[in-house]
């Protein structure tokens, strides 16, 4: 942890899982994306290795994060290669040589490379010489059809088991529920295996949601209050539904001065990696994409995951927003919502091929998402308690940060739910929302003229009220199953179960009052998740600065992304203790032995540009220099 890594302490159940697995035991680990999965299996295998266990295989479906995975443990000095399609056979044949003869710690490899014939004479050989230290399974939900990612290269991995069973094997997933966990043990063949489930709170991650109503000027404002640092912009990701948008949205936020790129599954393959690369080696770059981005970007700075459109259910929710704030420091979770997202998203189930009984599961998971959406109640303890995790309000959710004015919306809900239910009852057939809404409002559009509406009871019987007011209330009827809206027949309004009782009288609606009419900051209220630099000295900053172009410089030559020589928290740590001598950098968190040797004394002279060289070397000032 320490030597290697440069970490002070475990974080959650790291400790027990590396204690578990280096002594030999199988292991399920469920922890949340940037929960430190890596380091789980990472430690046993160094232990393993350095007590002549030889090399731990990982298994990952991600190609293309091996080469940056493993990028990252040689610049900590730990000897890893991976075999995957983008080794030339030559390149590969030497892997092999090297995996032969036990020099190489961890192996990361492909499933379907795993399991050919060939790579399985391979491990055999090492396995009856003692030189197999551990099997890890990355992305191991990915064995399961239930997931959203199943891939059946994953079940020819249950041969890991049958050919080599001494060898520990520990499988790894941020998919939690039930039914998957149930899947990797049964396919994995891990019956005996120790599970180790942890929470699956992101503290650092704040979460926002808001009411959409010109998105994008929300979002514009959303990166200028909370990601704009003295150096630019933080790195995100904003997330749009359809290709189109992402093409839009990406132009837009470049017309206003941010670095901005598109990505999605209509650009062509080269383009997609360009971008990614982009991402994952630039500083501050925002990605706008559709969710086809974000599997296996193990960026750990991404700063903030913006949602322009609502995605499907909470598991996406939070998958995508989980790719925000890796690395433990603060992060935003942004989304904007509105009625078009409820409607779209409740069409594209109703068209979807899938089964009736399929249906009524994505329409529950979309209910719950709503839910969420419209909560006024802490945002994270609804998340949790959805992963069947209990918890406290967080004090770090828009809710809990900013609780918002409710009020007693009992009544207009009955004069809402009356009115789509008179309007139907006159015409024999539904509408949709906005004609509704003008009708409670008392405006007598020619629709309304046409159809006789103006003629209702319910005309103009919620005149107190805006357009937004009622929106908001029917989405908020919609999300508890009160309305139901009508996808194959253009987005009309109709009475569902849950009407009832409200009808009745016997459930009360408390309804958000809109933001529009609630004071945005009350005397700081409201508190910036200012971006961390803004909290150094200015010489600090100006060192960080410095900092960061060095290892910018660095990283291009190693050709990997600037995160993997040294996080930001890294290098903060660094200018904040502005560093005299090799000793002063001793214990700062990330710099483990093997980078203090490598970059040490780099780093001193970026810190001290002028007198290092003298000090570090016992000469004098450099006379060719006019600043000594
Ligand atoms: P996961 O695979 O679970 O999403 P990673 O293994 O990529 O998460 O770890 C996320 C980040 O947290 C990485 O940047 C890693 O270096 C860092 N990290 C992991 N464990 C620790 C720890 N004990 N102390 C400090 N940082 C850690
Ligand atoms: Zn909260």
């Amino acid at each position: 942890m320490r030597d290697v890594f440069g970490y002070e302490r475990f974080r959650g159940p790291q400790q027990a899982i590396v204690e578990h697995v280096g002594a030999g035991g199988d292991a399920l680990v469920l922890m949340p994306t940037g929960g430190g999965k890596s380091l789980c299996y990472q430690i046993p295998a160094i232990v393993r290795h350095r007590a002549g266990r030889g090399v731990a295989i990982v298994v990952s479906p991600l190609i293309a994060l091996m080469h940056d995975q493993v990028g990252a443990l040689l610049e900590a000095g730990v000897s890893a290669a991976f075999l995957n399609s983008s080794l030339s056979s030559d390149e590969a044949a030497d892997v092999e040589r090297r995996l032969l003869r036990g020099d190489l710690t961890l192996l990361y490899a492909a499933p379907e490379r795993l399991t050919t014939p060939r790579f399985m004479a391979l491990l055999q050989s090492l396995y009856e010489r003692g030189l197999l230290s551990l099997f890890a399974i990355d992305e191991a939900h990915c064995v399961s059809q239930w997931g959203h990612d199943f891939r059946p290269e994953y079940r020819g991995l249950a041969a890991l088991h049958e050919r080599f069973p001494e060898v520990p094997r520990m499988a790894l997933t941020a998919t939690a529920d039930a039914l998957t966990r149930a899947d990797i043990v049964h396919h994995l063949r891990l019956e005996e295996a120790e599970h180790f489930v942890s929470s699956f709170d992101r503290p650092n991650i704040r979460y926002q949601i808001v009411e959409k109503k010109d998105s994008l000027q929300q979002l514009l404002r959303f990166i200028r209050d909370e990601h704009m640092g003295p150096n630019g912009h933080d790195a995100g990701v904003v997330y749009c539904q359809s290709r189109r948008k992402v093409e839009d949205v990406a132009a837009q936020l470049a017309a206003a001065g941010l670095n901005a790129l598109p990505y999605h599954a209509g650009l062509d393959a080269a383009t997609r990696q360009r971008h990614q690369d982009r991402f994952l080696r630039e500083e501050g770059l925002i990605m706008v994409a559709t969710i086809a981005f974000g599997m296996g970007i193990d960026k750990p700075d991404v700063r903030f995951v913006a949602h322009l459109d609502m995605p499907k259910n909470i598991e996406g929710y939070y998958q995508e927003t989980g790719r925000a704030g890796r690395d433990g420091e603060p992060a935003n979770a942004w989304m904007a919502y509105g009625l078009q997202d409820v409607v779209n998203q409740r069409r594209m189930i109703d068209e979807s091929p899938a089964a009736d009984a399929f249906k009524q599961v994505l329409r529950g998971k979309l209910d719950a998402l709503l839910a969420l959406a419209e909560a006024t109640d802490c945002r994270r303890v609804r998340l949790l308690g959805y992963f069947g995790e209990s918890s406290q309000p967080c004090g770090n959710c828009d809710n809990c940060l900013q609780p918002p004015q409710t009020l007693d919306a009992t009544e207009a809900a009955r004069k809402l739910l009356s009115c789509i239910y008179r309007v139907q009852q006159a015409s024999g057939t539904a509408f949709g929302a906005g004609h509704v809404i003008d009708i409670l409002r008392g405006k007598a559009t020619a629709k309304v003229q046409q159809h006789g509406h103006d003629r209702l009871s319910t005309f103009g019987i919620g005149a107190q009220w805006g357009e937004s007011e009622w929106r908001s209330l029917l989405r908020q009827l919609i999300a508890r199953g009160a309305v139901w809206v009508d996808g194959e027949h253009f987005n009309t309004l109709r009475l569902a179960e849950g009407a009832r009782e409200v009808l009745r009288g016997e459930a009360a609606v408390r309804l958000r009052v809109p933001t529009a009419s609630a004071p945005r900051s009350r005397s700081g209220a409201r508190q910036r998740l200012v971006a961390a630099e803004a909290t150094l000295t200015l010489a600090a900053r100006e060192t960080l600065a410095a900092l960061k172009a060095w290892r910018a410089e660095v990283a291009r030559e190693h050709n990997l992304p600037a995160y993997v020589i040294f996080h930001d928290a890294t290098l903060r740590a660094i200018a904040e203790r502005q560093p005299q001598r090799l000793a002063d950098l001793q214990g700062l968190p990330g710099l483990g032995q093997k980078k203090l040797e490598a970059y040490g004394e780099a780093v001193l002279r970026v810190v001290n540009p002028v007198r290092s060289v003298g000090r570090l070397h016992g000469l004098p000032p450099n006379p060719h220099n006019p600043v000594s």
